[in-house]
């Protein structure tokens, strides 16, 4: 088994699937999960290859979900080894995807399978939600599948998503929800003019800066037990031609909210623009949400992961809400419990990613011994 789960990790990480190409990785999982009954479905959505496979009919459905595309290299010279050549050192697995996420399908896969041949008359359903596109865009891959399954009725108990989410030790952390992410771009005008003339023109660079000021000192919520409080930061700020003798006509920021569950998009959009209104400012604003906040209770499904994790490394694990958006979010659109777990991510998206070969097998063993909690 612990060579079974390394074996097939390294199939996957063999196949070079730079977001939003998945190269065979599904038709891999998908053979396998045919063997043991599993109804399978392709969802192709543009370029983006998408997989459900499903086993039974009952509910509870506990849900395994991930992607098989991986992040670009970067520079190959700066590798230690063919980021798509797996390769063992020191006892770890180096290879794009080794730890985001091509491990954790690899130990869904076998997970399920041993789960499966323990007890071939399981209650609920097992179901696997792959998607070739979280790492990319992310408009046709998990997103896409949730609302066709929506759309026909087929709703989650509960769902693992295998993302990376361990920092020192495997076991040490479950996520338990994100944090939203919310942009805006915009543009404050102004009137442009010879800098030598400044009375027949407008400065929006000098307009906008206590506006700035006060929105970059606004406290938007004090957080909750869960979530640290919400934050707001601009990430691009231009204006002006080039040229030191022109007042420039416009000024372009884009700004990002991370927010909790203490904030709605409603509630920071309104607070920023009652602060622009209150300068007095002439300007366009555009928003784009990324991602809603999703909070799940500690329950059944974490609960039931906890003492998995428990049983294989003897660790109890800390809940956590930190870090960038996950296909979690979308997902929690029809699933009241979603938590995410997988191994340690302190490589992930960098030159020689890896995993520690000892986790590999441990993985699988958590998600088999979880499911023996949630299904039998
Ligand atoms: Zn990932």
């Amino acid at each position: 088994m612990a060579n079974e789960t390394l074996d097939l990790a390294q199939k996957l990480i063999a196949l070079r699937s730079v977001t939003p190409e998945d190269n065979g990785c599904q038709q891999i999982l998908a053979q396998r999960l045919e063997k043991i009954d599993f109804h399978i479905e392709k969802m192709r959505f543009g370029k983006v290859d998408n997989l459900w496979a499903r086993r039974g009919e009952a509910s509870p459905v506990l849900c395994f979900a991930g992607h098989t595309d991986v992040v670009p290299t970067g520079p190959l010279d700066q590798w230690n080894s063919d980021p798509f050549a797996p390769t063992i050192r020191n006892e770890k697995l180096f290879g794009r995807g080794a730890a985001d996420m091509k491990t954790s399908l690899a130990a869904f896969v076998t997970a399920i399978e041993a789960f499966v041949t323990d007890h071939p008359d399981h209650q609920g359903s097992i179901a696997l939600l792959i998607t070739s596109d979280e790492e990319g865009p992310a408009v046709d891959g998990t997103v896409k599948v949730v609302e066709t399954l929506k759309a026909r009725g087929e709703l989650l108990d509960y769902c693992i998503v295998g993302e990376p989410t361990c920092t020192d030790q495997l076991g040490d952390t479950i996520k338990n929800g994100r944090r939203g992410s919310l942009s805006g771009n915009l543009t404050i005008k102004g009137i442009q003019g010879h800098i030598a003339y400044p009375h027949l023109a407008k400065n929006p660079i000098h307009i906008a800066a206590p506006a700035i000021a006060e929105l970059a000192q606004i406290q938007w919520d004090e957080g909750n037990e869960y979530f640290p409080s919400t934050t707001w930061h601009i990430s691009n700020i231009t204006g002006g031609t080039g040229a030191t003798n022109i007042i420039p006509g416009t000024v372009n920021m884009l700004f990002n909210f991370r927010f909790s569950t203490a904030s709605t998009v409603e509630s920071l959009q309104a607070k920023v623009h009652e602060t622009l209104d209150k300068h007095q400012l002439n300007y366009d604003l555009n928003w784009e949400l990324s991602g809603k906040p999703f909070l799940t209770p500690d329950a059944e499904l974490a609960s039931a992961m906890r003492k998995a994790i428990k049983q294989v490394t003897d660790i109890a694990p800390q809940l956590s809400t930190s870090g960038g958006t996950s296909d979690g979010r979308f997902i929690a659109d029809i699933c009241s419990q979603v938590v995410e777990f997988g191994p340690c991510n302190e490589t992930i998206h960098k030159l020689n990613e890896h995993v520690n070969v000892a986790d590999i097998d441990r993985l699988s063993r958590i998600y088999q011994f979880t499911m023996e909690k949630l299904l039998t």
